[in-house]
């Protein structure tokens, strides 16, 4: 099913075209209901990109809001019950509601922490994993031949934003299959990056900040932290 025909509003910020979720259910189901295609976790970073190439990946699929800037833009643009639904948990999420018989193919992270994350999976779900593959490789045409003769039908893409939207547009156009992007994912799942606390989030409500202070020296990160200030004056002056 093309996008076009799935059954379900979009709004329309910073020029991207984002679903106004109000449940991760909800946002699942219409994963579901569409079929190929991709799921992109959108927050400041990729509201405020002005890359036309990225704008219209991003225009062409689902796209939800993983940020809370995000989901105050969409509420105030008539839709209050929008969450923000965290894409570090939304895929495992997939996996529950998914049929038990889908074919996984995960892609990304070092080499432990995709190895790991296998374990993982395999030791928590009854999941049918048909490839994996760590997001440090050579030739993009070796990994999508991985995937197509893997046969998957759900694609987990976790090399950072935004490159994996790219990548998994290229994959998208010669192997349709439901291509979910995952950032960071596999290191939290595996320990290795810290879960933002709840309390933070009730207080503060920014997660980046709260990933920054963990990895302090990191400066491409603090570039990014500044993205949000920016985003909070667009916000009040309702420049989106
Ligand atoms: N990564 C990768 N290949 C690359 C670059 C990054 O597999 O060429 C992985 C990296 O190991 C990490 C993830 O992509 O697991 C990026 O995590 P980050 O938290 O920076 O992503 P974000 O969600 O912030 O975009």
């Amino acid at each position: 099913m093309s996008y076009s025909n799935l059954d379900i509003n979009r709004v329309k910020i910073f020029n991207k075209m984002v679903f106004p979720a109000s449940s991760r259910e909800e946002l699942l189901q219409a994963v579901k209901q569409r079929g190929p295609g991709l799921l992109i976790a959108v927050g400041c970073e990729k509201l405020l990109n002005k890359d036309p190439d990225l704008q219209n990946i991003i225009n062409s699929n689902i796209a939800y809001c993983d940020g809370y800037a995000a989901k105050y833009a969409v509420a105030h643009r008539g839709f209050p019950d929008a969450q923000k639904i965290p894409g570090a948990y939304l895929w495992l999420d997939l996996i529950r509601f998914f049929p038990p018989e889908t074919k996984y193919y995960l892609l990304g992270a070092k080499q432990d922490v995709i190895s790991d994350t296998v374990d993982k999976l395999k030791k928590e779900f009854p999941i049918n994993i048909v490839g994996w593959r760590s997001g440090y490789f050579d030739s993009e045409e070796e990994v999508l031949n991985e995937i197509r003769n893997s046969g998957a039908d759900v694609v987990f893409v976790a090399l950072g934003s935004p490159k994996q939207e790219f990548v998994m547009d290229r994959f998208y156009h010669q192997y349709p299959a439901t291509y979910m992007g995952l950032g960071g994912s596999f290191d939290l799942y595996t320990g290795r990056a810290k879960p933002v606390p709840v309390w933070w989030n009730k207080i503060f409500k920014w997660e980046g900040l709260y990933r920054q202070l963990s990895d302090f020296t990191n400066l491409k990160r603090w570039k990014r932290q500044f993205i949000v200030f920016r985003m909070i004056y667009l916000l009040i002056t309702n420049h989106y």
